[in-house]
């Protein structure tokens, strides 16, 4: 959608990333490393104070859990979340082995299973309350089930997994010897006070469970490729095994601004709450000027909407090419996120990491394109 949204010079909500630079700081120390070094690899696992910075700050967030990371085994950079699941899958999964993979799904799930020689097994979580069907993950399971991949706060839903929900997914793991992989890229985009709670904190978790996070969203950075993997000694010593062969390592300069991140204040974090919340709450009324329906997301920054007022006939792809064309604003099929397309028709989903600016364009055109189509 983005490829279409250049073509066609379409205000761009359709993929995850922020119209918004990164904090003055974390770009400073970039060009730092750039023009002082390191500009030669890291060691493979990641720069040793970026990976004691993940470690510091999941035990500071979490305490008293995440006490046993050890940065030197237990704390992996990787280019991205998106290749922190690639490893601890390929280093996982065996042929013949199934993942249960709790969907919407961002994209490389699947593919990622498939890749190690694995079946993807989706349980979907279902509009309009996405809330977790503990039956549904429970017949989802076979005795060829190795892990089971899951996401909060979610993408595309905006989905924050409660405890009830995380302690579903414990117990089932336990019970059925499961490896837990958790995707929590969005672990500081919160809204109305939600919690962000790590799988690996609950109970029996955390020496079956790899977390994994980033710091694309966090820090308005997602084209650096930073992410991280934290895993107790033999998972962590799998997922480490692909990366070095896959990567050799993240790119190091952007690793020492990845520290200076790492060392921004908590007035950072509140700053930017603050702002994600005044985001979500501008995207909610642009929706509701423009004729969609939609519930506003607990966390991440992305909303589910859905189209019906606009009498459009077709599927949620062609409703996202047309609005993408003809009204100039882009977005993704809601059907884009299932391995059951249906499941997803009728909605689409908005990006709302942007500028005022560009999200006020956005509305311009929504709304015109919303009347335009009511007079038709
Ligand atoms: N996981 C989820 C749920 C996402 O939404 C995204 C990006 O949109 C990613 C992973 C990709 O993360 P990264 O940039 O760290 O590879």
């Amino acid at each position: 959608m983005t490829r279409i949204a250049i073509d066609t010079d379409a205000i761009n909500l359709s993929q995850g990333f922020p119209d918004f630079d990164p904090p003055p700081e974390v770009r400073e120390a970039a060009a730092r490393a750039v023009r002082d070094g390191p500009n030669q690899y890291a060691v493979t696992w990641g720069s040793a104070q970026l990976r004691a910075a993940i470690g510091e700050s999941l035990a500071k967030r979490h305490a008293p859990h995440f006490d046993w990371v050890d940065p030197a085994a237990h704390v992996t950079v990787t280019c991205g979340v998106t290749e922190g699941i690639v490893s601890s899958i390929l280093g996982l999964i065996d042929p013949g082995d199934e993942v249960v993979i709790i969907e919407p799904a961002h994209e490389n799930y699947g593919p990622a299973t498939r890749f190690a020689g694995g079946t993807p097994v989706f349980v979907p979580l279902l509009p309009p309350s996405y809330e977790l069907d503990l039956d549904r993950v429970r017949e989802a399971v076979t005795p060829r089930s190795k892990a089971i991949l899951l996401n909060t706060p979610h993408n595309p839903s905006g989905r924050v997994l409660t405890r009830k929900e995380l302690q579903g997914i414990a117990d089932i793991a336990i019970e059925h010897d499961l490896i837990a992989i958790t995707d929590e890229i969005y672990d500081r985009i919160l809204y109305d006070g939600r919690e962000h709670i790590p799988l690996a904190t609950l109970p029996g978790m955390r020496e079956r469970t790899i977390t994994i996070g980033g710091l694309s969203k966090t820090f308005a950075i997602t084209g650096w490729r930073l992410g991280y993997v934290v895993a107790p000694d033999d998972l962590s010593r799998a997922a480490r095994t692909v990366h070095d062969f896959m990567t050799i390592c993240a790119p190091s300069p952007l690793q020492e601004a990845g520290i200076a991140a790492y060392a921004l204040p908590e007035s950072f974090y509140e700053r930017q709450t603050a702002e994600y919340h005044e985001r979500r709450d501008r995207m909610m009324q642009i929706l509701a000027d423009s004729g969609f329906e939609a519930d506003p997301p607990e966390g991440a920054y992305y909303v589910m909407a859905r189209y019906d007022a606009w009498n459009f006939d077709g599927s949620a792809n062609d409703f996202a090419c047309w609005l993408t064309r003809d009204v100039g604003v882009a977005v993704v099929g809601g059907s884009h996120f299932y391995d059951d397309p249906a499941i997803g028709e009728g909605q689409v989903r908005f990006a709302f990491a942007k500028k005022t600016e560009t999200l006020e364009r956005a509305r311009e055109r929504l709304v015109r394109g919303f009347r335009e189509r009511q007079s038709d």
